[in-house]
């Protein structure tokens, strides 16, 4: 299996980037973001209790995100490998995952992060909030909080990853084309078992 997980602050690409992978790899594209989003659309209890946390800028709690994530992985037992965008984005949740894959006799191929500087995501996610009708994104003190959060309990996920030697920091700034390319590169320099 492939098994990716494409890593990046808030507004670095990783949707837009999982679209074309997913295409051309043929994968599952597993984003906790919208999973939650289309919970609060279809105004689940997951959605309730995750909405009041996004709507801060928050985490949602790890033990809810951890069983929603596995219970989609359970959903698609013919898979050939998955994107996880969005997903670890802490230690635990990091731990959780290959804990959980391993069960499944597979594993984590390789982490590709997605690299961009704060003012650039800034800038892309008040842009996005024009259209992406997302009120985390349309203000900026949330913004922050979302940035904040991110160097605080996500970053650290990449050491995770680095210290297994799975972690590929990928330029996040050029056009959608130029970046895709760069993900394909690295994606065809790692092994697959
Ligand atoms: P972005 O990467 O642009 O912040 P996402 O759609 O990935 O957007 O996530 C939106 C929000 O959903 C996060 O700010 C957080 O509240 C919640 N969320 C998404 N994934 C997770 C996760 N793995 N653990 C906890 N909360 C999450």
């Amino acid at each position: 299996m492939l098994n990716i997980v494409l890593f990046g602050p808030p507004g670095a690409g990783k949707g837009t980037q999982s679209e074309i992978l997913i295409a051309k790899y043929n994968l599952i594209h597993l984003s906790t973001g919208d999973i939650f989003r289309a919970n609060i659309k279809g105004e689940t209890e997951l959605g309730k209790l995750a909405k009041s946390y996004m709507d801060k800028g928050e985490l949602v709690p790890d033990s809810v995100t951890i069983s929603m994530l596995q219970a989609e992985v359970e959903k698609r037992e013919d898979a050939k490998g998955f994107i996880f965008d969005g997903f670890p984005r802490t230690s635990a949740q990091a731990n959780a995952l290959d804990a959980f894959l391993s069960i499944k006799q597979t594993s984590i191929t390789c982490m590709l992060a997605l690299e961009v500087g704060e003012s650039e995501l800034k800038d892309r996610l008040l842009n996005r909030a024009k259209t992406s009708g997302r009120a985390d994104d349309a203000d900026p003190n949330i913004i922050q909080n979302r940035i904040d959060v991110y160097n605080r309990e996500t970053a650290p996920v990449a050491e995770y990853y680095k210290a297994q030697g799975k972690y590929k920091g990928i330029d996040g700034i050029g056009s959608i084309e130029e970046i895709s390319a760069r993900l394909f590169a690295a994606i065809e320099t790692t092994s697959v078992s």
